[in-house]
């Protein structure tokens, strides 16, 4: 009896989460910056290696597994043509989104700030080596090296291949299966040091940077986050509606993944939880394992969406005039940025220093933006997670396939605890 009752008040993985984060903040107001340097931060930091550990084998086994459960190799075709269309199409309205917010927001304008050429920020990679390093010459290594794009290439070959070979890879496709639910159970453990990794990440960023940095940058961060809503409002809640699901059920399944992202900054960190809340949502399991862990690396709306905006902004701060071709420039520098952007925290920064770069826009504007990153961020990630789950409901609905491959709980008792 005793027992039961103890139960009933552990609270859920999400409270304790909110609760790391007020700490978090409680802790960072109170203490000393070489303090929470020193004694808090590594509790992000050791936080934040699991999440990395994870991700490699997560993202190589679910989507080998994804890309070969779908054996009709025309549907494979409509899928992934379905997936890309939907993601590049979703960053594309981001990007423009972000412009739009910077033109009616104007959040650098009056900065004045003296534009720097010959900046020592290091150098952005180029394009055409952004693209070509999408084929790894080993995958081996790629994989060793945690080469995101390489990896999902890689992967999907086998999986397409494993879709075809039959009988013969057969235990191959049962180990990679194996694999992701394993790997998904491992990120459960993971996540069980969440309160205490937002905590330590939530304590050093209030103490170093505290309350004060975040004033005069206060237009960004607000149109910021207006814009992350409207994006919500605009672009997800007409693609649930199209699924038919209620948009209140969707976000009561996606609030655990949501939270995930919001405070630790990392859709790689909320993808197992996304994954399993696409599934509860109705999305297939193949296109779900498909489009979820390809949409982490690739698909960032609110990264896109972060990108615009802060380009209007720095070139304002710096009293840059930007012109039609400025801005569709972005937009296309935009999306293909986002492609190379990984799940973590702060990735997004290497995404504006390209846009930056491309129009001769000093690169110290980063240093201005970084001061608040992660408040940026923590708006930024919800909205790249949430993206990857509106993706795939709708292919899910598009191929007719919606709540029809229903989610085995069972398999997952474990998380229903605490998720
Ligand atoms: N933190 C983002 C994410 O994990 C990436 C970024 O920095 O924009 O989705």
């Amino acid at each position: 009896m005793e027992k039961k009752d103890k139960k009933k008040f552990r609270l859920t993985l999400p409270v304790q989460m909110f609760l790391g984060l007020g700490l978090g903040i409680a802790a960072g107001a109170v203490s000393s910056s070489g303090f929470a340097e020193t004694w808090l931060k590594p509790l992000g930091d050791i936080f934040i290696r699991m999440i990395k550990m994870v991700v490699v084998p997560l993202v190589l086994a679910t989507l080998v597994s994804g890309a070969a459960q779908m054996n009709d190799v025309s549907k494979l075709g409509r899928v992934a043509g379905k997936t890309l269309l939907y993601y590049a199409a979703t960053t594309g309205i981001a990007v423009a989104f972000g412009i739009v917010f910077g033109l009616l927001f104007q959040p650098g304008a009056g900065m004045a700030l003296a534009g720097g050429a010959g900046s020592a920020a290091a150098n952005p990679p180029r394009f055409a080596d952004v693209l070509l390093n999408i084929v790894p010459v080993n995958p081996f290594s790629a994989l060793v090296e945690g080469n995101m794009l390489q990896v999902i290439f890689f992967a999907l070959l086998i999986g397409f291949a494993l879709a075809s070979t039959g009988e013969k890879g057969k235990n191959v496709l049962l180990f990679f299966d194996g694999l992701g639910a394993v790997m998904i159970r491992v990120t459960d453990y993971v996540m069980h040091c969440a309160p205490f990794g937002v905590f330590g990440l939530m304590a050093f960023t209030v103490s170093k940077y505290g309350i004060s940095v975040l004033m005069p940058l206060s237009k960004l961060i607000i149109a910021m986050y207006i814009a992350c809503a409207l994006i919500v409002f605009f672009v997800y809640f007409p693609s649930v509606k199209y699924t038919g699901i209620s948009f209140r059920e969707y976000l009561r399944q996606e609030w655990p993944p949501l939270l995930i992202g919001f405070s630790t900054a990392s859709s790689a960190a909320a993808m197992a939880s996304n994954l399993q809340a696409v599934r509860r949502l109705g999305a297939s399991k193949a296109i779900s394992s498909f489009s979820i862990p390809l949409g982490n690396t690739i698909n960032m709306n609110g990264t896109a969406l972060y990108c615009g905006l802060c380009t209007v902004f720095a070139a304002e701060a710096y009293g840059l005039h930007l012109g039609i071709a400025d801005y569709v420039t972005i937009v296309a520098m935009g999306l293909l940025a986002a492609i190379g952007t990984a799940g973590v925290p702060g990735a997004g920064v290497i995404m504006i220093s390209i846009v930056f770069t491309q129009l001769k826009i000093p690169l110290e504007a980063i240093a201005l933006i970084a001061g608040i990153d992660r408040v940026l961020d923590m708006a930024r990630t919800p909205i790249n997670v949430l993206g990857d789950a509106t993706a795939a409901l709708a292919v899910t609905k598009s191929e007719g396939e919606l709540g029809r491959d229903p989610f085995d709980e069972a398999e997952s008792a474990e998380e229903n605890k605490t998720a």
